[in-house]
């Protein structure tokens, strides 16, 4: 039952998802609290420190008093960096009046949903996918359209399965790649059937969520923005949080058309008047100063990533591919659904992902958060010796599962 529905609240919030990563991390946390040695790899969050020359610009800011609010898109000077390393690592073309400078992210792919989709608007994704879109369509009052993929295509829309989804109500596509939770990458090649696709409906636009665009281990990173063709019909969303270790700053940003630019500073000014002055400071430093800190991380994710895939494997009744960038891995986990170790059975697998926190205090999420019944999402952004030990505590709690 609904707890909140006796409360003088809307409906809109009574109705909303919960994040189920947020909330994930909140219950490993509280038992973490109760004593419990509790190993969480159910946030995507980098365990590693925001980069010192960021810190220090961060600390520069506040005694040059940037105190005062910001314009609604962000300071100028960041909005020229972001010109610039949209430039620099994508090769794509934009100007300071297409950028808009968010709280994080997410905020970034708030503005946009909600200033594009009208009540009944289609919004095409592909399954899985990251949990606050749909709970952001969902408010917008947008009707989520999930595309089934396979594992076998690493969870990678096809073209043909695109062009089957889109009626002449579809407004937006939204993916991300690299993609949480799949850890999926599109190539160039991938991308441009995409777009040849979408360039065929004049009413459909790109959400494309390239916020582990640092953290892909198949070489350059691809946008789909590079195709003329298509340019002027993607939203392109970025941010600092997980290519330069700042999730708790707060920072996002968007490239778009002028008119959808223009649309999410608007909402932006009657929600939050726009970003954190300190942290936009810090944002330019992170995006003209050096990338090596960034490229370590890269490194040590790409390291994780290889002995875990070897560790996953010598767990039986997976099912799992090779990641080829973010920081997750997402193994079909459906051999074990009907299972039980004696007192509980595992119906689905949020039982499954509910019986490996209590049994073995290893928090992961569940699949179905992000639309999909048979898998777990494993974030391995924590230590390698977390992560060593939580891998052997799921093979030890797997396996008593008959
Ligand atoms: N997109 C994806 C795919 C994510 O995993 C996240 C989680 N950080 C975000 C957007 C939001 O990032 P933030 O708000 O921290 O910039
Ligand atoms: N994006 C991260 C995740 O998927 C952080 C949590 C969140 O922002 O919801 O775990």
């Amino acid at each position: 039952m609904n707890t909140l529905t006796a409360t003088p609240l809307s409906d809109r919030i009574i109705n909303l998802t919960e994040s189920a990563t947020l909330k994930m991390a909140a219950l490993a946390r509280a038992l973490k609290q109760e004593g419990k040695d509790v190993i969480s790899l159910s946030l995507g969050e980098p365990d590693f420190d925001t980069p010192e020359h960021i810190r220090e610009a961060a600390k520069k800011a506040i005694d040059d008093r940037y105190s005062k609010y910001p314009p609604v898109s962000g300071y100028l000077e960041l909005r020229e960096a972001i010109v610039q390393k949209f430039k620099r690592d994508n090769n794509l073309d934009y100007t300071t009046d297409q950028i808009v400078v968010s709280t994080g992210a997410k905020q970034s792919l708030a503005n946009v949903i909600l200033a594009m989709l009208n009540p009944g608007d289609e919004a095409i994704m592909p399954i899985p996918y990251w949990v606050s879109y749909a709970a952001q369509i969902q408010l917008a009052e947008g009707v989520l359209v999930e595309i089934p993929t396979s594992i076998d295509n690493e969870f990678k829309l096809t073209p043909k399965d695109l062009e089957a989804a889109i009626t002449d109500k579809t407004k937006l596509l939204i993916f991300s790649s690299p993609c949480n939770p799949t850890g999926s990458v599109y190539s160039k090649e991938e991308l441009k059937a995409i777009a040849e696709v979408v360039a065929k409906h004049d009413e459909l636009y790109i959400i494309a969520d390239e916020i582990y665009e640092h953290i892909t281990f198949v070489g350059k990173h691809e946008s789909i923005a590079q195709f003329d063709f298509i340019k002027d019909r993607v939203i392109t969303v970025n941010g600092l949080s997980k290519g330069f270790a700042m999730t708790g700053w707060r920072l996002g940003y968007l490239a778009a058309p002028v008119p959808i630019a223009k649309a999410c500073n608007k909402m932006q000014g009657q929600f939050t008047s726009g970003a954190c002055t300190v942290t936009q400071r810090a944002a330019i430093e992170a995006l003209t100063g050096t990338l090596e800190p960034t490229y370590t991380m890269r490194r040590e994710f790409q390291r994780r990533r290889d002995f875990l895939f070897d560790l996953l494997a010598e767990i039986p009744g997976l099912k799992n591919y090779m990641p080829k960038g973010a920081f997750y891995f997402f193994p079909d986990v459906s051999s074990y659904i009907g299972k039980s170790d004696g007192t509980t059975t595992i119906n689905n697998v949020d039982d499954l992902c509910m019986y490996l926190l209590n049994d073995c205090y290893v928090s992961l999420v569940t699949g179905a958060a992000f639309g999909n019944d048979s898998c777990l999402r494993i974030s391995y952004a924590a230590s390698e010796e977390n992560l060593r030990e939580a891998f052997a505590r799921i093979k030890v709690s797997l396996a008593k599962l008959k």
